[in-house]
């Protein structure tokens, strides 16, 4: 496992290790709460990370690297992640998202269980926790808030918010409901719980500093009133949490000790500091509590990482579903042929820095090559076929049906993988761009004239080839030059300059073949339109033809397909029941080439 994040986030954790910041750890108040809350929290300086999905699309690359950065620093310092759904907004949220969500963080290759399955006694102790699972505490805060004079009902319309928030230059302005009393506040908060308040008609505000220079500290809203019924909750409540009001919570119940989020969320630490000491005040969350580090999200080039975008390109039938190949999505990446290992090595590759960025895509191909060359068994197959008749074969080997069986390795440097065999006959399948009538300047394939050695097999010497009414290649014919069979003594008695892959018309298997290419043509896309930045030509499908060790192929393993790159069985077939094999990355960068 060579994983290891090597950033400025290892140092506040080892800092707190070694201070033990987190080992006496005191909860103030309820034990209810926290024998609840901490279920599965013996060791409370334990370092405990989260990954906190909001579960309204598929994960994409930019959640691999969190995915990634969060479990393995707990695996770095024997401490614990969880998988936690951030699942407050009920009107984007469903048990699909959730399923999905599992699945990717699962494939990644960490296992996080539901905290009380009895199946799971300590197993691990990567938990999955639901936010939704905390209302009722998150209603109880915001009445202790209420109480101790730290928030209000404001009744103000969405719009005289907004404009007595103020903006940069300008401080805000209080609003009229500002210096209500706890007891008006607190009654008016109940009302708005037990539906006696239509929605939007107020919301609760945390009551700091209408004049900070912060904008996110002047009054921040805490919970709104939303009439809709929430994947886990249903309809027990019409009021919801805020995001920035809940998250913290939500991370001060799981005792989390580190909160890692993106740079965007760096004007919100202070509200989330300010927040979780008023509830250590008041007794409700332990001491000292969690704390928030950012750092800057990941950006790949001709990949958009925004589920709302994403969802849209759905929704509007650019792409064939969430695991379309082409997608970002985990789910895409699998079924395009990407690994666990080298999603991995492709987020440790891009570092955890302060400071954004763009990486190239061709960094994340490089990763998928770099960890699948030296693993991946090799195959032939043709992609774009035309027919190559041996016209001698009969003669040299006593009948035209005779056929010849030629082996090969699985791997060139892992002979232990053994070795793979398939025939040689007089008709073979040849890639239709490996003739040509005249011999183009640096071209040392099938020309008139000219030798090549069909891999694994003998050299034959091109004679012509037959084109129909329309110029279109329909044959290409050849001899075989005896006594020229890979492996056999005096084999390389004759130099050849071209080897060329193939597959004997006798034992190939058809498949569509399935060329992809990034979904984006604009290296940063995502902002103008869409449509407009679309890879027009991101998807090419091939009948081809398939050496017979395919029929093996297994869903999910990759294969490097010899001369043309890693390619994996795909989970569906084709429109004729076809096997389809996907392309998940060439054998080298050749975008704009
Ligand atoms: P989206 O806009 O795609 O929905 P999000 O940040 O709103 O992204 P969440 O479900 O809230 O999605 O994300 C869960 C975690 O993944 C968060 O901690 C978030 O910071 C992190 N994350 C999301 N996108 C990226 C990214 N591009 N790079 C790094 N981390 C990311
Ligand atoms: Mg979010
Ligand atoms: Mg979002």
């Amino acid at each position: 496992d060579t994983a290891k994040p090597s950033n400025f986030l290892r140092h506040v954790i080892e800092n707190d290790l070694e201070q033990g910041t987190y080992s006496g750890r005191q909860w103030g108040g309820d034990p209810g709460d926290a024998a609840h809350h901490a279920q599965g929290m013996q060791d409370p300086a334990k370092v405990r990370m989260r990954f906190p999905p909001e579960p309204n699309g598929y994960l994409h690359i930019g959640h691999a690297k969190s995915i990634w950065l969060n479990f393995e620093l707990a695996k770095e310092y024997g401490g614990v992640c969880h998988l936690r759904f951030d699942d407050t907004n009920p009107e984007k949220e469903e048990q699909e998202y959730v399923d999905a969500i599992r699945d990717a963080v699962q494939w990644m290759g960490y296992e996080p269980v539901m905290a009380d399955d009895p199946a799971h006694p300590g197993a691990r102790n990567d938990h999955v926790y639901f936010a939704s699972n905390y209302f009722d505490f998150m209603y109880r805060a915001a009445e202790y808030l209420i109480t101790a004079g730290h928030a209000y009902v404001d009744e103000q319309s969405a719009e005289e918010i907004r404009a007595n928030r103020g903006d940069f230059n300008t401080p805000g302005t209080d609003s009229p409901f500002r210096a209500r009393t706890p007891d008006e506040n607190l009654a008016r908060f109940r009302e708005m719980r037990d539906g006696k308040l239509a929605d939007g008609a107020a919301v609760l505000r945390a009551k700091i500093d209408m004049a900070s220079p912060n904008i996110n500290m002047r009054d921040p809203a805490l919970y709104r009133i939303r009439r809709a019924t929430h994947h886990n909750t249903g309809d027990k409540w019409c009021i919801y949490p805020m995001y920035t009001f809940a998250h913290p919570i939500e991370d001060a119940l799981e005792q989390i000790t580190h909160s890692i989020c993106t740079l965007e969320f760096e004007d919100q630490r202070p509200f989330y500091d300010w927040l979780l000491d008023r509830l250590a005040e008041g007794g409700l969350i332990a001491s000292p509590h969690p704390r928030q580090y950012e750092f800057a999200r990941l950006n790949v080039t001709h990949v958009i990482t925004s589920k709302r975008k994403l969802r849209q390109l759905v929704e509007d039938g650019h792409v064939d579903g969430w695991d379309d190949p082409r997608m970002p999505t985990l789910a895409g990446l699998r079924r395009r042929g990407y690994t666990p290992e080298a999603l991995k090595l492709f987020c440790e590759r891009s570092g955890v820095t302060k400071s954004g960025g763009w990486i190239d895509y061709a960094s994340l191909e490089a990763a998928l090559r770099d960890t699948l060359d030296p693993i991946a068994p090799r195959a032939m197959v043709v992609l774009d076929p035309v027919k190559l008749v041996i016209t001698n074969w009969g003669e040299l080997m006593g009948g035209d049906d005779v056929l010849d069986e030629c082996t090969a390795p699985v791997h060139p440097h892992h002979a232990e993988m053994g070795r793979r065999s398939f025939k040689l006959g007089r008709e073979v399948w040849i890639e239709r761009t490996d003739y040509e009538d005249v011999q183009p300047k640096g071209f040392f394939r099938l020309f008139p004239g000219n030798k090549v050695r069909l891999k694994y097999g003998h050299v034959i010497e091109c004679t012509g080839a037959t084109r129909d009414a329309d110029g279109q290649l329909v044959e290409v014919q050849a001899r075989l030059v005896p006594d020229t069979k890979s492996g056999t003594p005096g084999a390389d008695a004759i130099k050849v300059k071209g080897n060329i892959t193939w597959v004997a018309v006798a034992d190939a298997l058809p498949a569509e073949v399935r060329l992809y290419e990034r979904l984006f043509a604009a290296a940063q896309p995502g902002t103008g339109e869409l449509i407009d930045e679309l890879n027009r030509d991101s998807l090419v499908v091939t009948q081809g033809y398939a050496e017979p060790s395919l029929a093996t192929a297994v869903q999910g393993a990759p294969y490097q397909f010899e001369r043309h790159g890693y390619f994996v069985l795909d989970s569906h077939v084709g429109a004729n029941g076809q096997r389809v094999f996907n392309r998940a990355a060439g054998m080298r960068d050749s975008w704009g080439k």
